[in-house]
């Protein structure tokens, strides 16, 4: 996809420094951090959501690399969540999947909030 941005950012168009990346998928911060460390995990595939038909192998490669980003970010010990926003009511911005990975300060539990008169 010409026009997207995480394809550019996968194909080094667009510059970003890699935590992780193996055959599948690669792994940077995200531009506008919403936690102390937020990191981005996206397939180096371009696949719209996590309904466009990802293949097995890319699933297990995104899950499989969050510990290693966890790890690399400093925040495997403290913990973390595991966010893939997906479609119009997720308010996904981002058409290319990705795992958001966000820590290093105490979430409150249950963190989903929803637009005012929703
Ligand atoms: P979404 O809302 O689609 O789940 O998340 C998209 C995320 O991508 C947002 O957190 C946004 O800050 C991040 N983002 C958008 N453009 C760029 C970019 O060019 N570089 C990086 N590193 N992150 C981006
Ligand atoms: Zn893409």
């Amino acid at each position: 996809m010409s026009d997207c941005i995480f394809c550019k950012v996968a194909a080094g168009e667009i510059p970003a420094t890699l935590i992780y990346e193996d055959d599948h998928v690669v792994a940077f911060d995200d531009i506008a951090p919403q936690a102390p460390v937020h990191s981005l995990i996206i397939p180096r595939a371009h696949y719209r959501d996590l309904a466009d038909d990802v293949p097995a192998e890319v699933l297990a490669a995104l899950l499989g690399a969050v510990p290693r980003v966890a790890a690399a970010k400093g925040v495997d010990a403290s913990g973390y969540r595991v966010i893939i926003n997906t479609g119009e009511h997720a308010s996904q911005t981002v058409k290319h999947l990705h795992v958001h990975l966000m820590g290093g300060a105490q979430m409150v539990h249950g963190m989903v909030t929803f637009a005012e008169g929703e």
